[in-house]
């Protein structure tokens, strides 16, 4: 295990909080990977021993780890809401394959739930600093734009070729240009793309969302050898803390 020092804490979005920890010289990984983080001194008792399955949600250019999670009453949770800068935690080698492929120029599609933005906030970020040419459409779904971690940043990333959509269920505000009420669903993709079947799509938030991205897919005879997903397990049954 590799040992992290927490240096900052911010509010990302409602619940939400953004850790910010130092990134140890020899630490490498592909932007969209992620850990298992163990909290050593937990405030309250935790049914998974203090660890939990976290993204990373920093770009490798970047020059800080950087974790976004959810609130809810867990030991984890409750351990993470109250640490303060100084505080350690043990994180393995960075794990996982929803990366993007290197050499692969079809339009990535990124269709991602809630905090689910965590691997492709990485990725995104990542991409712009490069430069990259590439296509991005974002389909970013959230109840309410104050839900939405890191919107403001990903909205206004400076990509040559990059759509973003905010997908809302519950706001209540009037929309505004690039926003839509609702699901993510196979009209809006229908109405946004012009070639849907051709496109790369990464899917990532809780499995319940996953089932349904995956059941809109099959309805656009999008093949699966076209999709990466990021189930965040776990997610669907977490007493998820909504202020
Ligand atoms: C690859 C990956 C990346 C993730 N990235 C993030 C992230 O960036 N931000 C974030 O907030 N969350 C992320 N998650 C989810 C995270 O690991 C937690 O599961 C989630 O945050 C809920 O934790 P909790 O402490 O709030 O709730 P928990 O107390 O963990 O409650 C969650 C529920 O899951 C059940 N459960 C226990 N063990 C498992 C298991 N192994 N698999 C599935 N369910 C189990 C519990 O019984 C409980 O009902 C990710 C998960 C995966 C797999």
């Amino acid at each position: 295990m590799i040992t992290l020092t927490l240096e900052k804490v911010e509010d990302t979005a409602t619940g939400t909080k953004t850790f910010y920890f130092n990134k140890p010289d020899n630490f490498q990984f592909r932007a969209g990977q992620y850990v298992a983080l163990k909290v050593d001194q937990l405030v309250a008792p935790d049914t998974r021993a203090g660890v939990r399955s976290l993204s990373i949600c920093a770009a490798p250019c970047e020059s800080q780890l950087i974790f976004t999670m959810r609130q809810s009453e867990s030991g984890f949770k409750q351990t993470f809401w109250a640490m303060e800068p100084g505080a350690t935690v043990s994180v393995t080698p960075p794990i996982g394959k929803f990366v993007l492929e290197p050499g692969d120029t079809r339009t990535v599609v990124y269709l991602v739930g809630g905090v689910g933005i965590t691997p492709v906030r990485s990725q995104l970020i990542e991409e712009a600093q490069a430069g990259s040419e590439r296509h991005f459409v974002l389909f970013n779904a959230n109840r309410k734009e104050e839900d939405a971690p890191h919107r403001e940043e990903l909205k206004s990333l400076k990509l040559a070729h990059f759509q973003y959509v905010d997908v809302f269920s519950q706001e209540e505000r009037e929309l505004l240009p690039g926003e839509v009420k609702g699901y993510i669903n196979k009209e809006l993709l229908e109405a946004s793309m012009d070639n849907p079947k051709e496109c790369v799509y990464y899917i990532v938030g809780s499995p319940s969302f996953l089932e349904a991205m995956e059941n809109m897919l099959h309805s656009l005879e999008v093949p699966e050898d076209q999709w990466h997903k990021d189930p965040f397990t776990g997610m669907d049954s977490a007493n998820v803390i909504k202020k």
